[in-house]
């Protein structure tokens, strides 16, 4: 990443972290959804849990359902991690939250978290790249959902698996 896109990035985390501690951090994260345009029309907001040490798990909750109030679930710290890797993990909740409003959407957890986990690498239209090592989980995810599919669910995404697993995107 260069530079100037890694200060700007900084810069913005700190005016959500400075709008989290006057407003709260839903505000502050709508903020930012409005800035990476994630937005989506079933989206009903954020709830927040304790804070994480180490990985961020976020959380989409809501029924499979559509116009169901969609509800993504961040930790308290979220915005003391790197915001590029706070996006790119959002984005993938925001693919869940559209999947959701899907009609007549029956695609199993293992179907919907590969087809968000791969947009998460291939989709390339974010202003700001995927990081490095998220790729690499995201490739790592592929593989788990791929083995826990069916055998036709694989046989309609393995050109998509195989894809994915070779060295570089
Ligand atoms: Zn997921």
């Amino acid at each position: 990443m260069n530079s100037v896109l890694k200060s700007n990035l900084e810069f913005l985390r700190n005016s959500f972290k400075r709008e989290s501690s006057v407003f709260g951090l839903p505000k502050a994260l709508n903020s930012l959804v409005n800035v990476f345009e994630l937005n989506q029309p079933n989206f009903s907001g954020f709830l927040v849990k304790p804070p994480e040490r180490k990985t961020i798990v976020i959380t989409t909750e809501g029924q499979v359902k559509p116009k169901a109030p969609q509800y993504i679930r961040v930790p308290e710290n979220i915005l003391d991690f790197p915001l590029e890797a706070v996006v790119h993990l959002l984005k993938h909740e925001f693919i869940h939250v559209e999947q959701r409003n899907r009609s007549n959407y029956t695609a199993s957890r293992a179907v919907r978290e590969f087809e968000a986990y791969y947009r998460g690498i291939y989709d390339n239209n974010s202003p700001i790249p995927c990081p490095e090592n998220l790729k690499a989980q995201f490739r790592n995810s592929l593989l788990k959902y791929y083995h826990q599919m069916s055998e036709s669910e694989k046989a309609v995404h393995a050109v998509k698996f195989h894809e994915s697993q070779r060295l570089k995107s």
